[in-house]
């Protein structure tokens, strides 16, 4: 039937400006590297889940989707899917959305469907925008460093998109700081400052505490981070032992259940312990953990299902951590 969203649906969500822009995402942002599959790649991930989930999400204030030129699989299908889901149901909506995409890892045959020429950028973004039936994304990322690219050209390139109509800002993701430094002066030179980079960051994986956060200080990057829950585990879905059938361990493409190990389990039990003394799940606790800085503009989550973004947007509750709750983190990831 058709689709009418809630008209409450920006009460519940915080707004947050990416670093020194004009532009804000909500504290919770959707992505969809898994989960929107083609249905003979997923079964389960069905086109009516998926529009269940961006319903749902765009119900709840989130007002951001991120996506990627090879998130599937196969490649280019979450593009598609998604591409179906605006036309039949948020296509009225296009500006109150920001949709993201990206280039950078493998995508098609031969030297131009990777890494970081102003060749594979551009053409990818063209399909990108075919593949969802879209003129432009509102933010486009080169997805990883290149290191024999020069930065130059692919800097260059970045602001050619943004001149050309086809993404209104740019960003960087999986950039080292020093990298960041440099590819965020190149790009104010050239009058196209990078909006946003978009790092991994989650209780169990804190690089970025070692120089990128200061990087974004710096340059006035405002950023979004990548699998929070660490891809699930830094939930309730794993915490009595098993993997649940189904559930993205299961599938063992990227976590694996070697990666549920016993010393894994009691960090997670003990913050699970720690979330429900202050009356949350999780879930939630793990992406209040990530948003405690203003660096962090955002939190991206993935989800298998819509209950999943309500829990996540249940985070906004209780983002404050008094400093014995921090304490007692520390404790309990220093295991
Ligand atoms: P998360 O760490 O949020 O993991 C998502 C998974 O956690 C879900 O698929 C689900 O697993 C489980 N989960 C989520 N919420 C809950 C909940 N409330 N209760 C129980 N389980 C839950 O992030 P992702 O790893 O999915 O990454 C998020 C996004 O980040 C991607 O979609 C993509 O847009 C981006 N990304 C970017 C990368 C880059 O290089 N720039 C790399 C990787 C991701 P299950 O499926 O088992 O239900």
């Amino acid at each position: 039937e058709p689709y009418t969203p809630a008209p409450a649906r920006y009460a519940g969500m915080t707004y947050r400006r990416s670093g020194r822009s004009g532009l804000h995402l909500p504290a919770i942002s959707l992505g969809l590297w898994h989960n929107f599959a083609a249905q003979e790649f997923g079964g389960r991930d069905s086109l009516e889940n998926a529009r269940a989930m961006l319903r749902r999400a765009f119900d709840l204030g989130v007002t951001h989707f991120d996506l990627a030129n090879n998130y599937g699989p196969p490649p280019g299908s979450a593009e598609r899917t998604f591409g179906r889901v605006i036309q039949q149901d948020l296509r009225p909506y296009r500006d109150e959305l920001i949709v993201s995409s990206k280039a950078g890892y493998d995508m098609w045959d031969g030297p131009y469907g990777s890494w970081g020429s102003r060749k594979s950028l551009i053409a990818s973004l063209d399909q990108s925008l075919a593949r969802m039936g879209l003129e432009y994304v509102d933010i486009f990322y080169h997805h990883r460093p290149d290191p024999q690219t020069p930065l130059e050209e692919t800097m260059t390139a970045l602001d050619h998109i943004v001149r050309s109509g086809r993404a209104l800002y740019v960003g960087l993701s999986n950039y080292s700081p020093e990298a960041t430094r440099h590819a965020a002066a190149l790009l104010r030179e050239l009058g196209t400052p990078a909006l946003i980079h978009q790092p991994s960051y989650s209780m169990l994986n804190r690089h970025v505490e070692a120089g990128l956060l200061a990087a974004l200080r710096d340059t006035g990057m405002g950023s979004i981070v990548f699998s929070p829950l660490q891809q699930g585990l830094l939930t309730d879905r794993y915490l009595d032992g098993g993997i649940p059938e189904g559930s993205r361990a299961s599938t063992g493409r990227f976590l694996r259940p070697e990666h549920v190990t016993d010393a894994v389990l009691a960090r997670t039990r003990a913050l699970n312990a720690l979330a429900l003394e202050r009356g949350q799940t999780l879930a939630q606790m793990a992406l209040a953990w990530v948003l405690r800085w203003p660096e962090v503009t955002s939190a991206l989550i993935g989800a298998s299902r819509p209950a999943q973004i309500d829990d996540a947007v249940g985070a906004l509750a209780r983002l404050e951590f008094g400093a014995a709750e921090l304490a007692r983190i520390e404790e309990i990831l220093a295991g």
